[in-house]
């Protein structure tokens, strides 16, 4: 695909309630930014309470009526093989709409998000045939088994970082248990979301089973934490976001929850690991996706013996590392998402200054050309890392590495 220019134009973003377009009750929107340019891209709708209403009555009402649930499962597993295949064929569009809103390389928004979405609606295929109870044996003249049934009106709240493949990882296993949803996409990233449900229409998902209201965590996630007819939330965010979450689901209606939240994980090398294939490792793990990843290997801790020579050769890698442009196929690390990451992300680089890690590379916003207009940092990599230190502790969920020595297990 040709790179086509950061300032393009993507149309603006409407609801999708019960199979259409429509606008928010209050007629309010939110712009959308460019991380690369810190430009407005475009502007999507600012649902709130009022249109979560609409939603999930819509998703009731398409999950009261069967035409999904009681569907044969041969027929919701083909329309979920169509699904897949219909990302695959507009994979082209979708990869750019998810680099200019995220600021990720195309290479990485076609291979990390585009394939595997696409790859989730097939599997899920599969499962919509496979699911079933058991049967139990029990003393007596009894028949017990167990029967599996849909848990009903799915309300899906999700990240900025994979806007397309965390919505996907949500809708697929609940289309293919005969659920309704109602999706609401990070406020940051809500454009591909919005694609999925005309896909999921196309190919032949029913009015009303998928449903995508664009809005703030504080308006419309919380609305639907707290709706009285939702069943579930399946959420992927912020531990702070989770528990305000989980006390709307107690003060509420206890809906059930799945969690997916933050981590600080740690790549842990002994004198014995392979250093061609551990170093390289290491560099991905808390690189790929700009370090925005919540499994990002963000801790490194190095045995004394290969410390120097594996910190020598990954900041190496780091400094050479092509940040830039996400349109650019030569690109390895775009743009962090937001503002609010950027001075995120330099507020943790002064603290580690501070609390006296000692800085190999990076650190600074990158400054070079176009650069300076979007939100671009230096692959950052502290060594002497203390395991008190904030950057030791803390999700950063950018580019910072902090590596610590250890002398044995
Ligand atoms: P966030 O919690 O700020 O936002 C996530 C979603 O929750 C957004 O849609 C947001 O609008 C919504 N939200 C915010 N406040 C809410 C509220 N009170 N009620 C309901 N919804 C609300 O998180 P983020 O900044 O978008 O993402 C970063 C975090 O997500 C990191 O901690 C990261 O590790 C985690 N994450 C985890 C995974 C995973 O698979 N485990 C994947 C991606 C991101």
């Amino acid at each position: 695909m040709e790179a086509t220019g950061l300032d393009q134009a993507v149309k603006p973003g409407r609801l999708w309630i019960d199979g259409k377009q429509v606008d928010s009750v209050s007629g309010k929107t939110i712009e959308v930014i460019n991380p690369a340019t810190a430009q407005p891209l475009t502007r999507v709708e600012r649902g709130d309470a009022e249109d979560v209403d609409r939603a999930v009555e819509a998703a009731r009402r398409a999950f009261e009526s069967r035409s999904w649930s009681q569907m044969n499962a041969s027929e919701r597993s083909k329309i979920l093989w169509r699904i897949g295949e219909l990302i695959d064929k507009n994979r082209d569009e979708l990869v750019m709409l998810e680099a200019l809103n995220t600021g990720k390389t195309l290479k990485g928004a076609r291979g990390g998000d585009m394939k595997p979405a696409a790859d989730i609606f097939y599997y899920y295929a599969g499962w919509a045939r496979h699911y079933h109870g058991e049967v139990i044996p029990v003393d007596g003249p009894y028949l017990n088994y167990t029967l599996r049934e849909p848990v009903g009106v799915v309300g899906m709240i999700t990240a900025w970082n994979y806007p397309m493949l965390l919505a996907a990882w949500k809708v697929a296993p609940a289309l293919a248990t005969g659920n309704t949803c109602v999706i609401k996409p990070s406020e940051l990233t809500p454009l591909t979301t919005l694609r999925l449900a005309e896909l999921c229409q196309q190919a032949g998902v029913p009015d009303g089973v998928v449903n995508v209201v664009t809005g703030y965590g504080p308006e419309a996630g919380e609305a639907l934490g707290r709706h009285m007819d939702v069943d579930k939330i399946a959420f992927t965010g912020s531990i702070r976001s989770a528990r305000a979450l989980l006390k709307a689901s107690g003060e509420s209606n206890l809906k059930r929850l799945s969690l997916e939240l933050g981590g600080k994980s740690p790549n842990i090398i002994f004198p014995d690991a392979d250093l061609e294939a551990a170093v390289p490792a290491a560099f991905w793990a808390i690189y790929a996706n700009k370090g925005e990843v919540c499994s990002a290997g963000s801790r490194l801790l190095l045995h004394k013996d290969i410390h120097d020579e594996f910190l020598e050769r990954l900041v190496d890698k780091a400094r050479n590392m092509r940040v830039g442009s996400p349109l650019d196929p030569k690109t390895e690390m775009g743009a962090q998402i937001s503002q609010a990451q950027l001075d995120r992300i330099l507020g943790y680089i002064g603290s580690g200054k501070q609390e006296g890690a000692r800085l190999l590379c990076g650190g600074e916003r990158e400054m070079e050309g176009d650069k300076a207009k979007g939100f671009f940092v230096k692959p950052t990599v502290f060594a002497d890392v203390k395991p008190g230190m904030k950057i030791a502790q803390e999700e950063i969920f950018g580019l910072v590495l902090a590596a610590m020595k250890f002398a044995d297990e």
